[in-house]
């Protein structure tokens, strides 16, 4: 580079072509061709200082590219209305101009097919420029419109790059980001914000902000002439004036740009951004700055298309996995889609890991060549192991709403489990039948008897027989009442009736009655009471919690020989009974079958001692009806020990704590 101080001597027109040449092939690197550019105007103006300054259609310009001392962005922006250089050289002038103390200050059109887009500014601190200084100057000015134009270009690279990070994110937050980085790229800005317009209530929420105060954000998101600009179609440049739709960003920036996104014809929101100081965007940029919008909005849409379609496969997905049935969805090519738990632990197989592979040779009895040909079936399986079960097999079209055939699923229905049920119902039926006989027969028996006989037996038989009488209707009416209580719950009729009560006191009376009729029997039985507390005031229906206890005491005294032990302790949030039993036990691995519904254990030994297999279910429900547990702790040929709790804060309406009472409303009690 040769010295600045040649200035006065005018520029050969060699000098020139040299200088366009080495500008025109530098147009791979906008860049350099600007230091260039200056670097020869420097030369031929005789300054270090000059600058480049972008114009924009708002009338603002901004230094782009130079050194330049005070603020001349005023003076470079005169010249837009200006077809030839302005030169100020009087102090007032050059003050005027923002370069107080220097000699002259000469500003140059840059100016693009007739549109200005810029300004070619040189100082002088010594001397002053001179008409072939001017002339000189205005072939430059040609040159860097040219190197403007090259820079536009680069914004387009901007955009191309933008554009292309907007095409990659897949998620939200991602593309908004990209978006705002993409924006503030092309139109030079730095910050703002981008709102959206919400699918279902149509409210523009704030999606996206970046160095602008969130409450001025929202303020702006709120102010009523706002959401006006949703309805532009092109992008626009704002101040934050008093008026303005960012009035409430006044201080925060100095301009705005707006994109509006609209996707098939809708508007989907706003990008908004924030403009330093110096900057301002010339058309191009606010052309490109559409095109990106453009491209955004289907962005936009085609992400809340695609979580709306994300969201929808989910509940797909919970609703098939939830099914208890085994499920297997495929492709009509016979690639698996889906596999629901309940199929995964029946064919031993995962859904992650058969995702897209083909079906055949994966699933057994013939199911992947039901799939692969839409044989829909029924068609009778037996599957598992080492339990197998029955399965009725059937195959349905998956087809899409104009009815093409797109896929297909097939759907296994456990036929063993409706079998055990009817064969528990069938079995429930005949005890019952066997369990109504028994104290029926004994009755009938010993009143014929009595009616035959009574006069000639000895009062102690008679009594004897009575009290025979006495146990089995009471067996009976008990049979009666777990009938009672099983169809009724099952209609969930049945209701709590609470009322306050001492529970050890309960208890104690319970367990003092049937010492005194046990010990009366033939064959007496001891049953003993331990209260490890003096009271326990609770809020319980009296006769539900006997009718409890009455079956695990006849429980006790059905399951073993020796004493029962009933006991009863409180803990810091409720009332703990227990009754412990030294009989044959409970095999460990049936302690939590022995509470559902129908359940026997081990029939042929328990048949002899009677029973239906549903007191401890109705046990059960019982107590959870108060909020209370029930559990047993049993060692095989030891005994047994039956828990339940009550919980010392019942609601006074019955309702247990943190739930519904599971049988319905209850009456309220007093408190005592
Ligand atoms: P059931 O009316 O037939 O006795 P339950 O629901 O009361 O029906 O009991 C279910 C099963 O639990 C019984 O068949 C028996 O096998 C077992 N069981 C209940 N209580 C005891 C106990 N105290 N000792 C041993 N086994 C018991």
């Amino acid at each position: 580079m040769r010295n600045p101080e040649r200035r006065g001597q005018a520029p050969a027109g060699d000098e020139l072509t040299q200088i366009s040449n080495a500008v025109g092939a530098l147009g791979a690197d906008p860049d350099n061709a600007v230091s260039t550019l200056l670097s020869h105007a420097s030369v031929l103006l005789g300054t270090r200082e000059v600058g480049l300054f972008r114009v924009g259609l708002t009338g603002s310009a901004s230094l782009i590219a130079g050194t330049i001392s005070g603020d001349l962005a005023g003076f470079a922006s005169r010249t837009r209305s200006s077809t030839r250089p302005l030169l100020a050289q009087t102090a007032d002038a050059v003050a005027g101009a923002g370069a107080t103390g220097a000699r002259a200050v000469l500003a140059t059109p840059v100016r693009l097919r007739h549109r200005p887009v810029g300004a070619l500014v040189a100082v002088a601190r010594t001397g002053t420029f001179e008409s072939r200084h001017v002339s000189s100057v205005v072939v430059l000015a040609d040159l860097a419109a040219l190197v403007l134009q090259m820079a536009t270009a680069a914004t387009v690279e901007n955009l191309v790059t933008a554009g292309e990070s907007l095409g990659t994110v897949l998620e939200n937050k991602q593309l908004l980001e990209a978006l705002l980085d993409g924006a503030c790229r092309v139109l030079g800005g730095n910050g703002g914000f981008v709102c959206l317009l919400e699918e279902d209530t149509h409210k523009l929420h704030t999606a996206l902000f970046r160095l602008l105060p969130r409450d001025q954000v929202e303020a702006t998101l709120a102010n009523p002439s706002f959401a006006a600009l949703l309805h532009e179609i092109a992008p626009r440049v704002d101040a934050p004036a008093p008026h303005s739709p960012f009035a409430p960003l006044e201080g925060a920036c100095q301009g705005i740009v707006t994109i509006p996104l609209r996707a098939e014809g809708r508007p989907v929101g706003l990008v908004c951004a924030a403009l330093p100081e110096d900057s301002q965007p010339d058309a191009t940029s606010l052309r490109l700055a559409a095109v990106l919008g453009q491209h955004a909005a289907t962005a936009v849409r085609l992400l809340w298309t695609q979580s709306a379609t994300a969201t929808r496969e989910a509940e797909l997905k919970a609703i098939v996995a939830s099914f208890p049935d085994p499920i297997v969805v495929a492709t009509l090519a016979g690639e698996c889609v889906l596999i629901n738990p309940a199929a995964e632990m029946l064919f031993g197989i995962s859904n992650d890991f058969e995702r897209g592979r083909a079906v055949i040779g994966r699933l057994p009895g013939g199911l992947d060549e039901m799939l692969l040909t839409g044989d829909h079936g029924p068609r009778d399986v037996t599957l598992g192991t080492p339990t197998p079960e029955h399965f009725v097999a059937s195959v349905s079209k998956v087809t899409t709403k104009d009815a093409r055939e797109i896929g297909r699923v097939l759907v296994l229905h456990n036929k063993s489990k409706e079998e055990q049920a009817e064969r528990a119902h069938a079995d429930f039926v005949a005890v019952i039948g066997h369990e109504l006989r028994t104290p029926l027969t004994l009755i009938k028996g010993f009143v014929k008897t009595l009616i035959r006989r009574a006069r000639d037996m000895p009062t102690e038989s008679v009594l004897e027989a009575l009290q025979t009488i006495d146990d089995q209707s009471q067996n009976l009416e008990h049979l009666i009442e777990d009938l009672l209580f099983l169809s009724q719950s099952d209609r969930a009729e049945s209701r709590l009736y609470c009322e306050w009560s001492d529970m050890v006191a309960f208890v104690r009376d319970f367990a003092t009655a049937a010492s005194a009729r046990l010990g009366q029997r033939s064959t007496p039985r001891e049953v003993l009471f331990r209260a490890h507390t003096m009271e326990i005031p609770l809020h319980f229906d009296r006769t539900k919690v006997e009718q409890v206890l009455s079956h695990l005491l006849d429980n006790a005294l059905k399951y073993s020989q020796d004493k029962v032990l009933i006991e009863v302790q409180r803990h810091p949030d409720h009332a703990e009974v227990t009754v412990t039993d030294f009989g044959i036990g409970i095999y460990s691995g049936d302690l939590d079958a022995i509470f559902e519904r129908f359940t026997q254990v081990n029939s042929t030994s328990t048949r002899e001692h009677g029973g239906t297999g549903v007191g401890l279910y109705i046990c059960r429900r019982l107590v959870e009806a108060h909020g209370g547990r029930i559990w047993v702790e049993s060692t095989l040929g030891r005994g047994s020990t039956f828990h339940f709790t009550i919980p010392l804060d019942l609601a006074v309406d019955g309702t247990p704590p943190g739930g519904a009472n599971p049988l319905g409303e209850a009456a309220a009690g007093l408190r005592p």
